[in-house]
């Protein structure tokens, strides 16, 4: 920088420097519909080339086509250079009237509607309505007399409430309202349209210009995981294909999980395709090619299955006191612990010395092999008996074990003397007067319902219907 008298002459390949707090902070680029600020717009040009966009703009501008307004107010704005050769923004006609300028203050929200507002005449957003009216055009599936942008949908019941989508037409599949994601559409805006279209009983699509993995605004995460982790671009390749094919066609980029050892991860997927291979649902104001949580219940399940198998072949193996004292065998069962636990099921730190849940787990488990696990007993009545005179808090899960293995009958035909029918008896009509010793332990309630579902949801039924208390 030198200077000469009242003159400053700067550097041409100098970036430019912005004065330091403009009143115009941020400006709305109509062409590519992005928001920018004010400061960072100034200081990524070198001075000569701002110099030759300054000159460009105040051209546009007097020609009635500004390139860049202000995106509190929208009055189209030019660049200013004050006697430092630092630059600002300002208004075309400066009447005062800019929140802006006054210094009002506007509430956060105040201020992303008045973004939103100016970025709906953005040039990128012409262009996207019209990708989007093309693709339905090409499709015979649409109705063409209902394909039309920018037009008022009012709500059935209340003429006060209506809407104006992007792009709005009607097939055999529903009513559809299409809408371009801009770059700041905000929170609010997605869940009122979404409310809306519910309450028309009709599909809401959002569509981009442009999705990348890696760089995500908040805004697509909004219309992303709201959506089953699919997202929706139209772009000219897509248009092409829809008039080539005759068939409404998209590009989808979506989100797939995969079991990754013992945890889920996700990859990004891209596929091009027609619009009726998209799931809509109106309840959730969902549409999705790939059904990401679907497929994620899977990946669950599957680590779920996992676990009970760990857990039950822990059991098979290390149950008994004499194994359990090894330490690791402890240092594996923590590890299970641990992964119940994410799960929120508790079990005890040693099971062995646990005399309840042990009893538990041996009951359940013995009426479902057949035979006696933990216990060394070879036959099931052993395990009947023992449950019943030790465990009798367990006699439940153990009798709807039985039923779930089918082993009713083996019991029963082990019964040689019949001592386990007379019990039984006497044991019905305790249960009757609902007698407490019975109620299942409730501690270890989550623990059974996740590892044996089938028996927990069983003994839960009968705990619900028989009003009897879990101790
Ligand atoms: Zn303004």
């Amino acid at each position: 920088m030198i200077i000469t008298g009242h003159n400053v002459t700067i550097e041409a390949r100098a970036f430019a420097a912005p004065v330091n707090n403009p009143e115009i902070t941020e400006v709305i680029d109509l062409i590519s519909g992005e928001v920018q600020r004010a400061t960072a717009f100034i200081a990524a040009h070198r001075y000569s080339e701002l110099v030759e966009a300054r000159v460009a703009m105040r051209e546009a501008t007097k020609k009635g086509q500004p390139r860049h307004i202000c995106a509190i107010c929208g009055t189209p704005v030019h660049l200013v250079a004050n006697m430092r050769k630092r630059f600002f923004f300002r208004h075309k006609t400066e009447d005062g009237s800019c929140p802006a300028v006054t210094r009002s203050s506007l509430s956060e929200e105040e201020i992303r509607a008045r973004k939103y507002h100016g970025l709906r005449e953005s040039e990128a957003h012409k262009r996207i309505k019209q990708l989007i009216e093309r693709s339905l055009r090409a499709d015979p599936a649409f109705d063409t007399g209902t394909i039309v942008q920018e037009k008022r949908w009012n709500a059935a019941d209340d003429p006060q409430t209506w809407r104006k989508p992007d792009v709005q037409a009607t097939s055999a599949e529903g009513r559809f309202a299409f809408e371009a994601q801009l770059s700041t559409t905000f929170l609010d805006v997605v869940v009122s349209r979404r409310m809306f279209y519910r309450e028309a009983g009709a599909h809401l699509i959002w569509v981009l210009a442009s999705f990348s993995e890696d760089y995500r605004r908040m805004t697509t995460d909004d219309l992303l995981f709201s959506n089953n982790s699919n997202v929706f671009v139209i772009d000219e390749e897509t248009v092409r294909l829809s008039e080539d094919t005759k068939q409404f066609h998209l590009r989808c980029h979506y989100r797939i999980p995969f079991c990754n050892g013992g945890s889920i991860s996700d990859k990004w997927q891209e596929a091009v395709i027609p619009f009726s291979a998209v799931k809509k649902e109106i309840e959730r104001q969902r549409a999705y090619y790939f059904d990401y949580e679907a497929e994620e219940a899977k990946c669950h399940g599957t680590f779920d299955q996992q676990l009970r198998d760990d857990v039950i072949a822990y059991w098979a193996v290390n149950m008994t006191r004499q194994m359990e004292g090894r330490p690791e065998h402890q240092d594996r069962w923590l590890v299970i612990k641990e992964k119940l636990a994410e799960r929120n099921v508790t079990v005890p730190d040693r099971p062995a010395w646990d005399s309840s849940f042990r009893g538990m787990m041996h009951a359940v488990l013995s009426a479902l092999k057949g035979h006696g696990v933990g216990w060394g007993f070879d036959t099931l009545i052993q395990c009947a008996h023992q449950t019943a005179q030790m465990h009798p808090e367990s006699l439940l899960a153990f009798a709807f074990a039985l039923e779930v293995a089918g082993h009713k009958e083996l019991l029963k035909s082990q019964d040689s003397t019949g001592k386990w029918a007379s019990q039984c008896e006497v044991m019905r009509i305790q249960l009757r007067k609902g007698d407490p010793k019975y109620a299942p332990p409730q501690e270890w309630m989550p623990a059974l319902s996740f590892l044996f579902p089938e028996v927990g949801a069983r003994l839960a039924e009968f705990v619900r219907r028989n009003g009897l208390s879990t101790s």
